[in-house]
């Protein structure tokens, strides 16, 4: 028996719009984990899918299916196929290929660090990418720069310092102290190739499959300094040790690099502090303390 309501009328509006005929959708499941929408497993007699919905706009889902799409096009990760990205009444949603869960216990880390490895072996003259997209629910800027250290400073720190600012978690004595920084990060980064990037990887956005494989979801691609990516990994207490010895023996990282990770994680700092509250950061002043004087 097919389900009814409105959320029924949306499920068959972005399975029809994917697969182009009438679908019956047997079942839904709400899924629990996400951020920002709702989501659900559609179980049909076409088999099974993953929609997420929110009444925001389409274009943070549209980023996501091209960051996806750019994630698959690499052939190093796993992520799951999108379908269809659009909108039905005053929803907005992203249909996709649902990743049943695994039920063994994920122990293959390591090949999810040589995958990364790969991943961020894809190289590109210049860093950035050459459309904006989100990190969370907020716009993350990624105009082409030559040098990391601009594009670090100009479309990662200044951006989300000032959003800090205009929102009244900080004020302009904290922002110029936070700007005197940036004369510090002169030379501080090892110089690299600009690196495909998931952009957003944290657990959460890493799902182990019944395949066997990890899938990463939910990106936030650019191309950046690859060691930002792994820092990030390390902000809430780290992946499996495997993955940091399958990715180093794949691509090994600069000396020095546990020097710089508190400063690649400036950003996702200033990102949480922006989405949920000025307690993240403490971590940031305690950073400032420690370099400036
Ligand atoms: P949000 O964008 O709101 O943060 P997520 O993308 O994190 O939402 O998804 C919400 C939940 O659904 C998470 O638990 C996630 O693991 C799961 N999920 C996301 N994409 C898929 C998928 N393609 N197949 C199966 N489960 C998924």
């Amino acid at each position: 028996m097919s389900l009814g309501g409105p959320l029924a009328e949306l499920y068959q509006s972005a399975l029809f719009h994917a697969l182009g005929k009438e679908v019956e959708v047997l079942e839904a499941r709400f899924q629990t984990g996400g951020c920002i929408s709702t989501a659900a497993r559609l179980i049909t007699d076409h088999g099974e899918f993953f929609i997420k919905w929110n009444t925001l706009q389409t274009e943070m889902f549209e980023a996501e299916a091209k960051g996806l799409a750019l994630l698959h096009r690499s052939g190093t990760v796993h992520c799951p196929e999108v379908l269809h990205v659009g909108k039905y009444e005053d929803m907005a949603y992203i249909l996709m290929e649902f990743i049943r869960p695994g039920r063994a216990i994920p122990t293959d880390f390591a090949a999810l660090g040589r995958q990364l490895a790969a991943l961020h072996r894809i190289h590109q003259a210049n860093f950035g990418l050459d459309h904006d997209n989100f990190i969370g629910r907020l716009e993350q800027r990624n105009t082409f720069t030559q040098d990391w250290l601009s594009f670090f400073i100009e479309n990662r720190l200044q951006v989300q310092a000032g959003l800090a600012f205009y929102k009244g978690l900080v004020d302009q004595k904290w922002l110029d102290r936070f700007k005197s920084l940036y004369p510090h990060l002169q030379d501080f980064f090892p110089s690299e190739p600009s690196a495909l990037l998931h952009g957003d990887l944290w657990s959460g956005n890493i799902h182990f499959g019944e395949q066997g494989h990890f899938y990463l979801i939910d990106p936030a691609v650019y191309f950046g300094h690859r060691e930002m990516e792994i820092a990030f990994t390390r902000l809430f207490g780290g992946f499996d040790e495997a993955f940091y010895r399958g990715y180093q023996e794949a691509y090994p990282l600069a000396p020095g690099f546990e020097d710089r990770v508190e400063i690649y994680n400036l950003y996702p700092l200033l990102v949480h502090a922006n989405l949920f509250g000025a307690s993240y950061l403490h971590g940031i002043d305690r950073l400032l303390s420690r370099f400036l004087p």
